[in-house]
């Protein structure tokens, strides 16, 4: 088989978003994939930077997750970072809180707070803890750190929303280990018994958790399966690949009366060597030497571009 060039890989990228509706009136959005590429770099060169001055977080689900959360942040969202709590902004909710670093990352880019401060993840007086704070920091919606929550928070949301005829919609981030939660399930199905159409949650099916292997740990599979029979869309895709997470993401809006489950298939620590799918980097900062080499290998990433999905 043919092997695609880059440009060819970048030109199929950018035909999938150019077919998508435009944005809506207002709202900052970007729609020119090598640039949604280069923040997502520039997150994951900050996740690096971040846990490295905090000697201590979790590694390889922060940068796996760059690509899900620039889309998030800079492709779907409707929200205003000079407005946190704008009334009608769409809700981003993260359930697997300790992937945090790259969700302050997204939101230093967007422009909720000043880069520098970034710096100061875990550090006493932070507003960016370990694990995030609703309250401490604007424009976080949920408190998170317990695992499997964040999807029944994100139903009480979107239940709200939909009784008040609320236009704006929920996404909910959140881990493949959490499925071991049973109360990820009561949520599920409770989203599909309220037909919450409104609601489209993301899967980091990253395979890894912090014990190991998710299939060794508990067997998750056949997931996509399960969350049909439970009554939900279902769309999976390459979570590296931007473009198809914006456009899943659109689709997810069109259905109106399920709620959309969106797995998106990551590599941990995706784009530095050393990091990619090793599972002790799960809860791991890097060392001086590792943080040299990490920085390295995605700048040159910036000038060589995304390799094809
Ligand atoms: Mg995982």
């Amino acid at each position: 088989m043919r092997v695609k060039k880059r440009s060819e890989d970048m030109d199929e990228k950018q035909t999938l978003l150019d077919k998508l509706a435009p944005p809506a009136p207002g709202m900052q959005k970007i729609t020119d994939v090598r640039s949604l590429e280069r923040i997502a770099n520039t997150i994951r060169r900050s996740v690096v930077q971040m846990l490295h001055a905090a000697k201590s977080g979790h590694s390889a689900g922060s940068i796996g997750l760059a690509d899900i959360f620039t889309a998030l942040y800079f492709g779907v969202a409707n929200h205003d970072p000079k407005n946190p709590e704008w009334a009608n902004r769409d809700r981003i909710v993260l359930s697997n809180g300790h992937v945090c670093p790259v969700m302050y990352a997204a939101m230093a880019e967007a422009g909720y707070f000043p880069k520098e401060e970034l710096l100061t993840l875990r550090k006493l007086g932070s507003r960016l803890q370990g694990h995030p704070h609703r309250g401490t920091l604007p424009g976080i919606e949920n408190s998170s750190g317990p695992l499997g929550q964040g999807l029944s928070i994100a139903v009480g949301m979107a239940l709200f929303a939909k009784r008040k005829r609320k236009s704006w919609k929920v996404y909910c981030v959140c881990s493949d280990g959490e499925h071991n939660e049973g109360q990820i399930w009561e949520a599920v199905m409770a989203a599909a018994k309220f037909k919450l159409g409104n609601l489209t949650a993301i899967m980091d099916r990253n395979n890894i958790q912090i014990d190991g292997f998710t299939e060794d740990v508990m067997p998750l599979e056949p997931l996509a399966e399960k969350y049909r029979a439970f009554g939900w869309h279902v769309i999976e895709v390459d979570g590296h690949n931007i473009a198809q997470i914006i456009k899943a993401c659109s689709e997810a809006k069109r259905v109106i009366e399920r709620p959309t489950m969106i797995i998106a298939h990551t590599v941990p620590g995706k784009s530095i060597s050393f990091m990619e799918f090793i599972t002790e980097w799960h809860g791991k900062p890097p060392s001086d030497k590792e943080r040299d080499q990490a920085l390295a290998e995605l700048k040159e990433l910036d000038e060589e571009g995304y390799e094809g999905a």
